[in-house]
């Protein structure tokens, strides 16, 4: 007899999966009298991504050549993880009239049309397991992802052509530093690298802050443009079929968007859309702040910040008495009040009903916006408007259990594939060490994502100062945090002296209702 053992993943250890392999079949051949000729071991390579299994095909060739006269294997998906595999396995067997048996499954009988359909069904699951498993958690680790390494592209922004050096990091004690780990610790004095200001990975971690601060991806698109931030220079292929020139182009919100999303920028890895673990370059900024950015960017309740039609900082955020959001009308006269010389006047209204609350929205949205400066920069804002800070653990401590538990992710799939545990406590465990992930990646997002306000020079009069600077996707989203703003019915006729139509819009503050939040 030939004993076959594949180990599926070739992390540092699982040589113990193909020994243990090896041993089971060992006792199996001396339960039952056999003598063992030849072992054939296939390290790393999972059946179902194609590659070749040299010492597989060698096996068959030995088998071929009469050398021996069956196959001992752990189970059936060491020999096979396809079903045509599979069946070239059995049309050889049969035709050799060879003996196969499994620790797992026993004795193969193909003389038989049952022995045969086991068989057969024995390959399609293991086709059917290894598709769903193997494909993503196996082949895609098995090769540059279980390092972390950088598998090769056009230059990430943020990062050298290497993929694997930050563009740029500096230690913020010697002039000259020896390079940096893979934790940005400085290798000369072990202080903890920044990133450099104005380079790449600077302006990356500016922009990753920014997002959960209120800040617009077209905000970020415009103060790109201004400070010359460019995408990586690429070769665009030209008419005649020659690649051209590298060239580098202004940043596009779109584009800017998914270069944010990157889990690169948090120093991890993704395959399929999916982290799989830690990387091994450095991160350009903490898990917990890429997070939050992730968070808000991919929060499908978010205000869209893309649009550069509206203007008006009530649109869609203040609302009527009767709870439907207001929105912006441009035809605030009458053809009557027209004819006498009115100007459209921009105003709100209810989206809902139109004979709802309307108002001038000039003087709304300048009353609304003094009554917020005027709450921000109280001396006890911070105090009043911040929630107290959790005793909770730190970020670092968060983003080091998630670590853990995608570690954990992974010595799952590979103790499933040394077959030291069955499908379904793979799937349970899997399923239960994913969960767990899920909540911790949400209490990291929600820890930063609500920081809009703590972004602020809170209790400070430079608040009044930087308001106007701030973009207005930033300021809806400042009173969207601090308060509800409502606009009540006014009273039954006009205020005295009221005009229709008049440069003088109807405004009465007192109508106006504003609920301030409490911290989250
Ligand atoms: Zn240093
Ligand atoms: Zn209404």
């Amino acid at each position: 007899m030939v004993i076959y053992a594949r180990i599926s993943d070739d992390r540092e250890g699982r040589q113990n999966g193909v020994e243990r392999q090896e041993k089971q079949c060992r006792t199996l051949a001396d339960r039952n009298g056999d003598e063992v000729v030849a072992v054939f071991v296939d390290d790393d390579r999972s059946a179902y991504s194609g590659k070749p299994r040299p010492d597989y095909i060698r096996m068959l060739q030995f088998l071929r050549d009469g050398k021996a006269d069956g196959v001992l294997a752990l189970a059936p998906t060491r020999l096979y993880r396809r079903l045509d595999d599979g069946l070239a396995f059995f049309k050889l067997i049969n035709e050799g009239r060879l003996a196969v048996e499994t620790v797992k499954q026993g004795r193969y009988d193909l003389s038989t049309a049952d022995g045969r359909r086991d068989a057969l069904r024995a390959a399609i699951d293991a086709q059917h397991e290894s598709e769903q498993i193997g494909e993503r958690v196996r082949d895609a680790k098995a090769d540059s992802m279980a390092q972390g390494l950088y598998r090769g592209g056009p230059r990430p922004f943020g990062y050298e052509a290497d993929g694997m050096t930050l563009r740029t990091l500096e230690c913020p004690q010697c002039p000259a530093p020896d390079g940096f780990s893979v934790d940005r610790e400085c290798k000369a004095c072990g202080a903890a690298a920044v990133n450099s200001p104005g380079s790449e990975a600077w302006h990356l971690e500016k922009a990753i802050d920014a997002v959960p601060a209120g800040e617009s991806l077209r905000s970020i698109e415009r103060t790109w443009k201004e400070l010359g931030v460019r995408t990586p220079e690429r070769r665009k292929r030209q008419p005649d079929g020659t690649m051209g020139p590298p060239e580098s182009r202004d940043w596009e919100w779109p584009a800017i968007r998914k270069v944010l999303l990157r889990p690169r920028n948090a120093g991890l890895m993704e395959h399929d859309g999916e982290i799989v673990g830690r990387a091994a370059w450095p991160a350009v900024t903490d898990e917990s702040r890429w997070r939050a950015c992730v968070a808000v960017l991919t929060n499908p309740e978010r205000r869209t910040s893309t649009s550069t039609a509206r203007v008006w900082l009530g649109s869609g955020l203040f609302r009527c008495w009767c709870g439907a959001p207001m929105k912006m009308s441009t035809s605030g006269a009458t053809k009557t009040q027209a004819a006498q010389g009115a100007k459209a006047r921009p105003t709100y209204r209810c989206s809902v009903v139109v004979a709802h609350a309307t108002r001038d929205a000039r003087k709304l949205d300048a009353y609304v916006q003094d009554m917020a400066i005027e709450r921000l920069s109280r001396e006890d804002a911070a105090e009043l408007l911040l929630p107290p800070t959790p005793a909770e653990e730190p970020f670092e401590d968060l983003a080091a259990q998630a670590n853990a538990l995608r570690t954990k992710l992974d010595s799952i799939a590979a103790d499933y594939a040394a077959d030291l545990m069955t499908r379904k406590q793979m799937l349970d465990a899997t399923a239960l060490t994913r969960k767990r992930l899920e909540r911790l990646n949400a209490r990291m997002a929600e820890r930063t994502s609500g920081s809009v306000l703590a972004s602020l020079p809170l209790g400070t009069p430079a608040i009044a100062e930087q308001w106007t600077r701030y973009h207005l996707d930033k300021q809806q989203a400042i009173i969207d945090a601090l308060m509800t703003v409502t606009v009540n019915k006014g009273r039954r006729g006009r205020p005295a002296g009221f005009k229709p139509g008049s440069s003088d819009g109807y405004f009465d503050p007192d109508l106006i209702e504003i609920d301030w939040k409490s911290p989250a």
